[in-house]
């Protein structure tokens, strides 16, 4: 913990952490060290980690990467954060992301960009990019992320490290700042699917507070990762498995770097043993569309809280109370955030919900149908994370489309409400990481992350 705080406080220009707890970290080391002298032996005793701060806790603020929020203290901690804390792990502080969790490149957070460890000019991925670019500069061996349509996945992608976004349900949301309720999932992004494993482990679980948690006994990842490898042999771990390469995940716009790396993956995991199948996933585009009606519609749900009277930034001078909402609501939220708030209240409004959000709910529930199709012919899916290694910060200009549609790929498994992971797969263009995406079927975490542990 001593340690990681000296590398974190000589490294502020990577923009990874909005807030650093010394002296809240250094407590509970010394905490962590009296239950390990006491016999405990719990896997992330004194492990020191940080959350996206957009979980909250007591004993920082919590922004969301917004200015709607900056000073927000909840007086409660995140049923993520109170898990990892009970299990040992030592919280550094809270970690930069996009504005409500909006965004591919953590270009979106009110408190500055993050930046990518491998190249600074370049993006750390979104929105749980500081988790991500953290983890990379080994200022941390582990973070907590969010992952709504990629967001731990893709900065995992863009960064070389591994994230998985458990089945919907899986971790609690009780606390996470809610960005698109029927999408949101915590996860980690770790330096292997090991530490991944074991961070699940800790981190999920039923929670009563969470009206679409899962019911399920508490699971154990990492003896699920283990116990997938019996039966195989030391040289063919993954014999038997069948992994499908939808073709829609390989199209002719698809960077070459990205390609040449994803299938390197891919022929290691058939000389590891696994079979590879080719399968289809036809809605795969319209995944984008789909997305950017459903997640803006609960977006600009969820954020209406944000008024100024309970919640968030108020204004500091107004005319009355109608007032007093625009300026403060116009003062506090970023312009992406007031781009999805916009676009959900048309989706949803009388006149236009038949033709928008009706339809993309439709089409949502034929591509989680299109998933269990493939799934008939086999046990996971694998394609690349994202069509290109990390681009330029500042490089999409005022384009909010190209970040739209750089979310392809990993959109699909959002809307299903599927596992998936990225686990890197080698370097492409300028000397970027790349991530592959192995997605399993709902519940599959164990086999998934089997799959990564034996490729790494
Ligand atoms: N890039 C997607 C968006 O901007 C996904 C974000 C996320 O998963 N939180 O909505």
């Amino acid at each position: 913990t001593q340690h990681l705080l000296g590398r974190i406080a000589a490294q502020p220009a990577l923009g990874a952490f909005l807030q650093v707890d010394a002296d809240g970290a250094t407590a509970a080391a010394q905490a962590a060290d009296a239950r390990r002298a006491a016999g405990d032996a719990e896997p992330l005793l004194g492990v020191p980690i940080a959350h996206k701060d957009i979980f909250v806790t007591q004993s920082l603020p919590t922004t969301a990467g917004s200015k709607m929020l900056a000073g927000y203290q909840s007086p409660f901690d995140a049923t993520v954060v109170a898990r990892l804390a009970s299990a040992g792990a030592i919280s550094l502080g809270k970690l930069n992301c996009d504005e409500f969790a909006m965004g591919s490149g953590n270009e979106n957070s009110a408190f500055g960009a993050a930046h990518n460890p491998w190249d600074v000019a370049r993006v750390p991925g979104g929105s749980s990019g500081g988790s991500a670019a953290a983890v990379a500069a080994r200022l941390l061996p582990a973070a907590t992320g969010t992952d709504t349509g990629g967001s731990i996945r893709q900065p995992a992608s863009f960064t070389g490290t591994t994230g998985i976004k458990p089945t919907y349900g899986v971790c609690s949301r009780y606390g996470m700042i809610a960005f698109a309720s029927s999408l949101d999932q915590a996860g980690p992004i770790a330096r292997s699917a090991e530490d991944c494993a074991l961070l699940l482990s800790a981190m999920s679980g039923f929670d009563e507070r969470d009206a679409t948690s899962a019911q399920r006994p508490p699971q154990d990842f990492h003896a699920q990762m283990l116990s997938a490898r019996e039966g195989a042999s030391a040289a063919k771990p993954l014999a038997g498995l069948r992994i499908g390469l939808p073709k829609e995940f390989f199209p002719a716009g698809l960077a070459s770097d990205v390609d040449a790396a994803v299938r390197r993956a891919l022929a290691e995991l058939e000389a590891l043993g696994a079979t590879l199948v080719d399968v289809s996933l036809p809605r795969t585009e319209l995944s984008i569309p789909v997305y950017y009606i459903i997640a803006p519609a609960e977006a600009s749900s969820n954020l209406s809280r944000f008024d100024g009277v309970k919640f968030g930034h108020r204004a500091a001078q107004y005319a009355d109370l109608l007032d007093m909402y625009k300026k403060s609501r116009a003062e506090g939220f970023g312009p992406e955030v007031k781009r999805r708030i916009m676009i959900g209240t048309y989706v949803l409004s009388h006149g236009y919900y038949d033709a928008y959000y009706l339809q993309a709910q439709k089409l949502r529930r034929m591509i989680a149908d299109d998933f269990q199709a493939c799934f008939t012919q086999c046990d996971l899916i694998a394609g690349p994370v994202a069509p290109s290694v990390a681009w330029k910060i500042g490089e999409q200009g005022n384009d909010p489309l190209q970040a739209y549609l750089a979310d392809i790929f990993t959109l699909p498994a959002s809307l299903a409400g599927l596992p998936g992971m990225s686990v890197p797969a080698g370097f492409g263009a300028h000397g970027m990481p790349v991530g592959l995406q192995l997605i399993g079927n709902y519940f599959a975490e164990g086999q998934l992350l089997h799959a990564a542990h034996a490729l790494q």
